[in-house]
């Protein structure tokens, strides 16, 4: 819950932009003394938007200041909505809040964190979203100085999470390396010359199974002599998993809650298919699989990550079995439409994956586009015009041995662009986030007027995917249906003819007047916008970066502006 806390008008109406922008997220502290609505607001809420002075907020909050970790995010916004100012906690929410207020308000985001100045991922946060724990935060700020400051530092475990990326003077090895990052789910990691930043995965399952009556002291002193002596670290426990049968089981129920672990429990049948080292005949007679604790930690593993193995085979106190199943996670895809071109077109949650992401592959162009907003050390994979597959094929690659990648496409990456090759070869081993952005369509037609304002078609015309006849069927169809249509891929050097055909079946069904706007280049350097008709109509102006926007039966040219009329007034 973002609380925003306004005493003045300006204040007010900002707070219920963002009351309208992040609908069930916002909650307004507008009425009433300011110092006492902000410090309910701080109370009450994970993050706050302060319309007050910077120093009016600090003054209130400083005697409440608790630690970092735990104090809701603070950004200020001055009156006149020039700034949003990360104030507190940086790394834990404001650096992100000031972003995305940017794109409500249109302020400018002023971040002060070190790393975030230069880029850099911040370590206080690494892995945060992927439920990384430091085990050893007093070396957060050494490790961090290295790290910001060029030094070698060694980093060991962290292949095969989908982690951000970290510069390049972060390395496998290094001779002169004093500071280190250690990504480990083992209790007592080896020892080392230097200091090691360690973090603890969310990577290990503790499956249980028990007689029915089992104490919580006994479940417990078993998982914790288990892991103990496989040297696995609680901290990376991320649930512990059992038998339907036992999720009322109070002794596991207790034991799992004292240790915070989420309890997943998995009907018998299923847990029967699991194949375990050491099934038991007498447990099949009893619940129905030869197998609770292995088969449970394993099953719940596999299903979280794109695999597992038992780390720690069954173990078995009078009234109770446990064992440990490590997984391995699954990589990302972002599929992430970067718009048009102009920088504010590009949505605030693209800029996100792009700098959670450790490999971004696209187009040349494209990259060099968004090229200033990637972490440092960030892997680019860029390649010319015509290799579509090779791109989708290789993003996929680096998303399934773990990665965190994004494939990037100018507009939306799903219309007419690498969405789709790409899931068809991805597997159900990755995490697959798409990011919608400003198609072509629609950036060409704000700058139109309202073409689009009731049913339309785009339609590319490039046939070297697709069979002529087939985009010429379509065409037939949108001209009889009579649909405004949006051509994309309207003209190449090579395709000079297409266009004009296929303006050519439009004419049959609708008035020489109606409107047809070509832009060019929306939202880019030399952006052009033309407004003819469909009699007027040179097509010799349309290229590869064009979009052409031919209008219904119905459309018509107001005050220079292209309009579709809205359905409600049809005559
Ligand atoms: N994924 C892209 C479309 C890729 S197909 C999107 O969603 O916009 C490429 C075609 O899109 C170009 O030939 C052109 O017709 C159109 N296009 C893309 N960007 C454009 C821009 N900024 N201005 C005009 N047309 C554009």
């Amino acid at each position: 819950m973002i609380g925003v806390v306004a005493a003045t008008a300006a204040g007010r109406s900002a707070a219920a932009a963002l009351e309208a922008a992040w609908p069930g997220e916002v909650r307004s502290f507008t009425g009433g003394k300011a110092s006492a609505a902000l410090r309910e607001a701080w109370g009450t809420c994970d993050a706050i938007v302060s319309f007050l002075a910077v120093g009016a907020t600090v003054r209130v909050l400083a005697p409440l200041l608790g630690h970092k970790t735990t104090d809701p995010a603070v950004v200020c916004v001055d009156e006149g909505l020039r700034h949003a100012v990360a104030v507190l906690g940086g790394h834990h929410g404001a650096n992100l809040l000031a972003r995305r207020l940017s794109g409500v308000l249109g302020c400018e985001p002023v971040v002060t964190t070190a790393s975030d100045g230069a880029g850099i991922t911040p370590l206080d946060s690494y892995g945060a979203d992927l439920g990384f724990t430091v085990h050893n935060p007093e070396l957060l700020a050494r490790v961090g100085a290295a790290v910001l400051s060029g030094e070698p530092v060694t980093i060991e475990g962290a292949d095969g999470w989908p982690l951000p990326a970290l510069p390049s003077n972060v390395v496998r090895e290094h001779p002169g390396a004093s500071a280190g990052i250690l990504v480990t789910d083992r209790a007592e990691p080896a020892r080392s010359r230097r200091d090691r930043l360690v973090y603890r995965p969310p990577s290990l399952v503790v499956g249980v199974g028990s007689a029915r009556g089992v104490t919580a002291a006994e479940v417990g002193e078993l998982i914790d002599g288990t892991l103990a002596d496989a040297g696995l670290a609680p901290a990376s426990v991320r649930c512990l998993a059992t038998v339907d049968v036992k999720a009322g089981e109070q002794g596991i129920l207790d034991a799992a809650e004292a240790r915070g672990w989420e309890v997943v429990t998995f009907p018998a049948d299923v847990l029967a298919r699991v194949e375990v080292p050491n099934p038991s005949e007498v447990v099949r007679a009893e619940v129905g699989t030869p197998s609770v604790a292995e088969a449970a930690a394993l099953h719940a593993a596999r299903g979280l990550g794109r695999g597992a193995e038992l780390v720690a085979e069954k173990r078995k106190s009078a009234a109770a079995t446990a064992a440990v199943a490590r997984l391995r996670p699954k990589g990302r895809l972002g599929l992430v439409g970067i718009g048009p071109g102009a920088r504010d077109l590009l949505t605030p949650r693209a800029e996100a994956v792009l700098r959670r992401s450790s490999v971004v592959v696209g187009l040349d162009q494209y990259v060099e586009q968004v090229r200033d907003l990637l972490r440092p050390g960030t892997r680019v994979m860029a390649s010319g015009l015509g290799r579509e597959e090779e791109r989708a094929r290789a993003a996929v690659e680096e998303a399934e041995s773990g990665r965190a990648v994004a494939l990037i496409g100018s507009g939306d990456a799903g219309v007419y662009a690498m969405a789709s090759p790409a899931l068809e070869f991805a597997s159900s081993g990755i995490e697959v986030e798409g990011v919608p952005g400003i198609t072509a369509a629609l950036a060409a037609s704000a700058l139109l007027g309202a073409p689009l304002g009731h049913d339309h078609a785009a339609i590319s015309l490039s046939d070297l995917h697709t069979p002529w006849e087939v985009i010429e069927r379509r065409v037939r169809a949108a001209a009889e249906g009579d649909f405004a249509v949006c051509f994309y891929n309207p003209r190449s050097r090579a395709r000079d003819w297409q266009l004009p055909a296929a303006l050519e079946i439009l004419s049959a069904h609708r008035p020489p007047d109606t409107p047809v706007g070509l832009v060019r280049d929306a939202s880019r350097p030399g952006e052009s916008v033309t407004l003819t008709t469909l009699a007027e109509v040179d097509p010799a102006m349309a290229d590869m970066v064009t979009v052409v926007v031919v209008g219904s039966s119905r459309s018509r040219t107001v005050a220079g502006r292209f309009i579709t009329p809205r359905g409600y007034r049809w005559a």
